[in-house]
């Protein structure tokens, strides 16, 4: 009975080994694997990589630049009128157009109330002498008015003005929040021998010029009375 066990268990290791199926060995011979058609491939069938047009990147729009509110807010001194206000004026925030001449300058800031908050929508109009010293009596050239924005800043376009006999370099302007009294001043420019002789000149409203790319450029805030 063993001798047969042991006959039998040859016979099924026999049997079994030939039964198993033929393990094809992968081949490893360079020459048996199929040749890749890549001479045939067509060229638009393979996807080209797909590259990042510069328009395509999330653009990141650089923060203005935003000037502090200042901590303390007292009313900005007033100035006289002068003799060459016009009423009426045309609204906008840039006085350039053909045939103005002189050097560009762009004023900006904010419109506070005397809580040193910002005063959207209030009045700011501008006027001044053209780069001759010359003001336009009869139609509104260098005239403008225009509303602060809704978080009270407001943006002026102009050239830096002409000096006239007796007076040194300035702007005029008015400044009013929304049913609040008007304010008359004048902003000056620094470094202007004629700001020691002219008698109604007052440094408080001189404008912090600084030269750019593209001209001047200065920053200034008003305050004034406000209704609220
Ligand atoms: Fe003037």
């Amino acid at each position: 009975m063993r001798v047969f066990t042991l006959i039998l268990a040859a016979v099924l290791l026999i049997v079994g080994c030939a039964s198993q199926p033929a393990s094809t060995p992968a081949p490893t011979s360079p020459a048996a694997a199929p040749a890749l058609p890549t001479a045939t491939l067509p060229v638009a069938s393979s996807p080209e990589p797909t590259e990042l047009s510069p328009t395509a990147a999330p653009s990141i729009a650089p923060s203005p630049t935003v000037a502090a509110l200042p901590a303390s807010c007292e009313p900005t001194s007033s100035m006289t009128e002068g003799p060459y206000y016009t009423p009426n004026t045309p609204e906008r925030t840039s006085l350039l157009e053909p045939g103005i001449t002189g050097t560009r300058i762009v004023i900006s800031g904010y419109v506070l109330g005397t809580d040193c908050q910002p005063i959207p929508g209030a009045l700011v109009d501008f006027w001044q002498a053209d780069d001759n010293g010359v003001y336009d009596n009869v139609g509104y050239k260098l005239r403008g008015h225009q509303f602060a924005d809704a978080s009270g800043r407001y943006t002026l376009e102009t050239v830096v003005p002409g000096l006239y006999p007796g007076r040194t370099r300035h702007i005029h302007v008015k400044v009013q929040a929304p049913n609040g009294p008007l304010l008359t001043t004048q902003l000056f420019f620094p470094g202007e021998s004629q700001n020691n002789t002219d008698s109604i000149f007052n440094p408080a409203l001189l404008l912090p010029v600084q030269e750019t790319n593209d001209g001047w450029a200065a920053t200034f805030d008003f305050v004034v009375e406000s209704a609220r």
